[in-house]
């Protein structure tokens, strides 16, 4: 990779009515590197890729691109110039054929200009090109399909084609995995790795430290319409990335705890076994407390987790809920019991995307509102708006589709269903699992509160910070097993790890 920078924005601002989205900010890229961008929403990133992409001018500053200044006053005039954006919202167009898509406006580039072709042929040529280019670039797409028959995560894909087409030197994508799964994020960044090979400049958002980490060479941060600062992704730590984005330290993410708790026991389960994958495991949840199951991937957490919520039935154990033995020998009963579960995957397991707030909400707690055959409508409104409130769900109206919202946002969703039934035990597989720092933040007061009122919150996460900075006591599991019970100082990386792989301390 050259030091030479293909990208140089100098001083640049940009104001919307009432908001300084950039303010007099700095910004290089090298040329043929990925460089990442983050910030919290708001930040001012979107904003910053679109004035180099031509969708905005800037108010002041400069761009020098290729060495030379530059001003596009459209999109059009950036592509010209070799430079092409993928933007946060799609702009597929359904009823075309994927061919139709990666080519619209753009068919004279296959075409011969000014001659008249018959449909067919057209769509031919338009076919074969939109082959060509997707072979050339490790792209594997159906150029015959309609758009909207094509997964949403493949629907990406058409926005990159559409943006080779214009054979760009620099290719920028907004936000490109916020709806991928880490499957499909591995293939998306295969395609931008080629990309590179090819000589091609990345400029990506994302939340997502772990992808920044693994992929981009740089980082750039952004706050509040600021520059904060440019990293090597290798020199630096989450720790590090996580401070410059919200500007304070690990210790003010997560509220305080409330130390090795003296409260009664509100959640106890005993010598729950299921199958050979859980054996003989108890514990207990105290008033105030969050627990949190540890330990490396696939130990018998998940398994657990959904015992207890009624799912994995065949198990044997007992589980007792402020002292009572309670019956959770389906997930009905389990719910009826007052065990509410969120699972890991929101958008398979937790939460319709194609329902609205409203009736995702509802629908967990619908039986407490029916009156004879007919739902209580009053009830539901007051249900479902307390939740917006209390969650501080960010939508204009709680009829918004659930899948329309940002991650956090679903998440405070998935939480609003488990506490419309008024749960005393609230289980969280992966509470934050694809959600940006600020609405962790908030997902970790709202934990936080929920257990001081005297909710068990008992949660299993693979993020290591996360499990640290907010468990008042860690089980790690190993072999189905649960290997240490943590709490106070002892609740450190290195001892849950060594719980986590079975070394276990003489006399613990
Ligand atoms: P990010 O992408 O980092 O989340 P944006 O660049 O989208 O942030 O937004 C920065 C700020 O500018 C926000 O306060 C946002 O509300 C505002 N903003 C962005 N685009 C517009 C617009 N077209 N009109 C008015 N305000 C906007
Ligand atoms: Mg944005």
């Amino acid at each position: 990779m050259s030091t030479e920078n293909i990208l140089e924005i100098i001083d640049v601002s940009k104001s919307f009515p009432g908001v300084k989205a950039l303010d007099n900010i700095r910004f290089s890229c090298k040329k043929g590197e990925i460089h990442a961008l983050i910030g919290e929403n708001g930040a001012g990133k979107s904003t910053l890729l679109k004035i180099i992409s031509g969708m905005y001018r800037p108010d002041s500053g400069k761009i020098i691109y290729k060495g030379k200044e530059v001003q596009f006053h459209s999109p059009a005039e950036a592509k010209d110039q070799g430079i092409a954006m993928v933007y946060q919202e799609l702009s597929i167009l359904p009823e075309l054929t994927v061919a139709q898509n990666v080519y619209l406006n753009e068919e004279e580039k296959v075409l011969d200009k000014g001659k008249f072709h018959l449909p067919l042929i057209r769509e031919g040529k338009l076919r074969k090109a939109v082959s060509e280019l997707a072979a050339q670039y490790g792209i594997e797409v159906d150029p015959y399909a309609l758009a909207k028959d094509i997964p949403v995560a493949k629907q990406q894909m058409i926005e990159i084609l559409k943006a080779m087409v214009h054979d760009p030197d620099l290719l920028i994508l907004d936000e490109p995995t916020s709806s991928l799964d880490r499957e499909e994020v591995d293939k998306l960044f295969e395609i931008i790795r080629n990309l590179q090979n090819r000589g091609i400049t990345i400029i990506f958002i994302s939340h997502r430290l772990e992808e920044i980490f693994q992929f981009a060479e740089r980082v750039t941060v952004f706050k509040d319409g600021k520059y904060v600062g440019t990293e090597n992704t290798a020199d630096i730590d989450e720790e590090k990335l996580i401070r410059m984005m919200v500007g304070r330290d690990l210790k003010d993410i997560f509220p305080p705890k409330v130390g090795q708790s003296k409260g009664e026991t509100v959640f106890k389960v005993e010598n729950i076994n299921y199958f050979r994958k859980v054996r003989d495991v108890s514990f207990e949840i105290r008033y105030g407390e969050i627990v949190s199951i540890a330990g490396l991937q696939g130990q018998g957490q998940d398994e657990l987790l959904r015992v207890i919520a009624g799912i994995n039935r065949e198990s044997s154990g007992s589980i007792y809920i402020g002292g009572k033995k309670v019956d959770n020998s389906s997930p009905a009963k389990a719910i009826k019991s007052g065990i509410a579960y969120a699972p890991e995957d929101r958008k398979v397991q937790g939460l319709c995307l194609f329902l609205s707030i409203r009736e995702n909400i509802a629908m967990a707690s619908l039986k407490d509102r029916l009156k004879g055959i007919f739902i209580d409508e009053k009830k539901e409104e007051h249900v479902v708006h307390e939740n917006i409130k209390t969650l501080s769900i960010k939508t204009p109206t709680a009829e918004q589709l659930s899948g329309n919202l940002s991650g956090g946002n679903q998440q405070k969703v998935v939480i609003g269903k488990s506490l419309a039934i008024r749960p005393k035990v609230l289980i969280f597989n992966e509470p934050t699992r694809g959600i940006d720092v600020e609405a962790k933040q908030e997902i970790y007061q709202l934990l936080r509160r929920l257990a001081a009122e005297g909710i068990a919150v008992l949660m299993y996460s693979s993020d290591m910070l996360e499990v640290i900075g907010l468990s008042d006591r860690v089980l790690p599991m190993y072999e189905g097993r649960i290997t240490a019970e943590l709490t106070g100082d002892d609740i450190n990386e290195e001892t849950i790890m060594r719980a986590a792989v079975g070394m276990v301390k003489e006399g613990a």
